[in-house]
């Protein structure tokens, strides 16, 4: 990109002295040029040298000088050919008209030219102002003629001096390594004649700083030859950074709650547990007798032992679950099956909703459905559902508490419905109910919906309630099947 110079901004004490100065100069210019007049008598170099002198003076002075040199000149023009008694002669007259006609007309041509370069002077200020506080560059370049511009901004992402020129290579040199295929095949759409590109990368500084960068960039045909791109690159490390730290936050806080969330399965947890063991201390002391018996029994002996076994796997599967919801790690996504994360959390509530007299209803819909998903997090918003729920029934007759459980695959999507029959959620209510500590217990945090709001959005889905009062509350989640189920769905 072209440059202009930039100017330091001039006081008004300063204009006054560069006048002056310009003034006396062009003075001795005028004197200089009287000079060689009378001694060459040459009228076409003295307008040349007129002409030279505006030109000269509106490169360097203000637009005011620029018109005083002019009319300076005009008046010396005008006083020799007043001294000289040109006015006698017709082709005199001639040639001073043809000298004013031509000074005048240069002299109106350097001031639009002068202003012209001042607008673009100064919008060029303003665009490197703009571009240093927003942190936005401009790029341009041409694939096939492997050339490339930026301004001073985009200079300063990429660590190089400010007016050091841009080449692919050295865009590529400070590529992260495990992103520099991401800005090769930018290289490589643009060979394509993309009609646009974009890309989000990583970027290590020589002393092995990390930036983010985002790039956009589109064609711009060229009047006679081709076209090339020209783009903005944004340097985005701070939101990113924001947003890790948010993201950090955000799985810290739901690790808090699914803790919470657990605590107040306790109750369920310990007889989930607890029936395991029940199991294998009776099978123990049925082993016990057959072995003491005089002729010891070893076909029921063998068949206690299996017992045992199979409800020290069942006892180990129960903590494992709760040991895998209590961990606090990073999310991770993989490919799972939506109907058995639902049935394995409903595993873990089976007991807090027999001890809360809440029948359960489930029709989990027969064709499988795979999704993306961190399996814990979403274990943690079901989880989160079914609590609420159980809790909105408290006050329904206990013969009449009922919790429905859908899922089916709609549009691409696998959807869930937790329905209750509790006491509904009020209407201005509604609006409120996934904000963070909104809540309308005497107890309650009212963190676990905007909590579960977050882990599906992570998981680019939806959640939204319904809900007429007095007639329960519906809870619905919709995420993406991936991409192979999509076709068939
Ligand atoms: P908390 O349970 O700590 O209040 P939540 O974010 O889980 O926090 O819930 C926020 C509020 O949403 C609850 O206080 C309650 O008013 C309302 N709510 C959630 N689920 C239901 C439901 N199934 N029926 C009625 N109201 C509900």
């Amino acid at each position: 990109m072209t440059t202009l110079p930039l100017k330091k901004p001039l006081l008004r004490k300063d204009y006054l002295e560069t006048d002056t100065m310009a003034f006396l100069a062009a003075l001795l210019v005028a004197a200089f040029v009287v000079i060689i007049k009378f001694f060459t008598h040459l009228s076409v170099a003295t307008t040349v040298l007129y002409i030279t002198l505006v030109l000269m003076s509106a490169n360097v002075f203000s637009i005011r000088m620029v018109v005083a040199v002019a009319l300076s000149c005009l008046t010396v023009l005008t006083v020799i050919f007043i001294v000289e008694r040109d006015y006698q002669s017709t082709e005199a007259i001639g040639a001073y008209v043809r000298c004013i006609v031509s000074l005048s007309a240069i002299t109106f041509l350097a001031l639009r030219s002068k202003r012209l370069a001042d607008t673009l002077r100064r919008n060029e200020a303003y665009m490197v102002g703009a571009q240093r506080l927003s942190q936005v560059g401009s790029v341009g370049f041409r694939v096939d003629h492997s050339t490339m511009v930026w301004s001073e901004e985009a200079a300063r992402i990429f660590e190089y001096p400010p007016h050091e020129t841009p080449t692919m290579l050295k865009i590529l040199a400070r590529c992260h390594p495990d992103d520099r295929h991401l800005a090769e095949a930018v290289f490589e759409q643009a060979s394509r004649h993309q009609p646009r590109l974009e890309v989000e990368h990583r970027l290590r500084m020589p002393d092995g700083r990390i930036k983010h960068i985002h790039l956009i960039a589109n064609p711009l045909p060229l009047q006679h030859d081709g076209f090339e791109y020209v783009g903005a690159v944004m340097d985005v490390t701070a939101s990113k950074e924001a947003e890790a730290a948010l993201f950090q936050s955000q799985s810290q806080l739901a690790h808090v709650t699914r803790v919470t969330s657990l605590g107040e399965l306790a109750a369920s947890i310990a007889h989930e547990v607890n029936q395991p063991l029940a199991a294998i201390r009776s099978s123990g002391e049925a082993c016990r007798r057959w072995l003491d018996r005089s002729e010891p029994d070893l076909g029921e002996v063998r068949m206690s032992l299996d017992r045992m076994i199979a409800s020290s796997a069942r006892a180990s599967t129960v903590i494992q679950r709760i040991r895998t919801l209590s961990r606090n790690c990073d999310p991770e996504r993989r490919t799972e099956s939506f109907n058995d994360i639902v049935s394995d959390t409903i595993g873990l509530v089976q007991y807090e909703l027999s001890r809360s007299h809440v029948k359960l209803r489930m029709e989990l819909d027969a064709v499988p459905a795979y999704i993306s998903a961190d399996r814990v997090q979403l274990q943690q918003v079901i989880l989160n559902l079914i609590i609420n729920a159980c809790q909105a029934m408290t006050e329904v007759d206990p013969r009449e508490r009922l919790l429905k459980v859908r899922t089916w695959v709609h549009g691409g999507e696998a959807m869930l419905e937790i329905r209750d029959c509790g006491e509904g959620i009020a209407e201005d209510a509604l609006a409120s109910l996934f904000t963070p500590f909104f809540t309308t217990k005497a107890d309650g945090l009212g963190m676990g919906l905007s909590i579960c709001r977050s882990i599906v959005e992570f998981h680019e889905g939806r959640i939204w309630a319904t809900s007429s009062q007095g007639d329960g509350a519906v809870f619905c989640i919709a995420l993406p099947l991936m991409l192979h189920q999509t076709v068939a769905a």
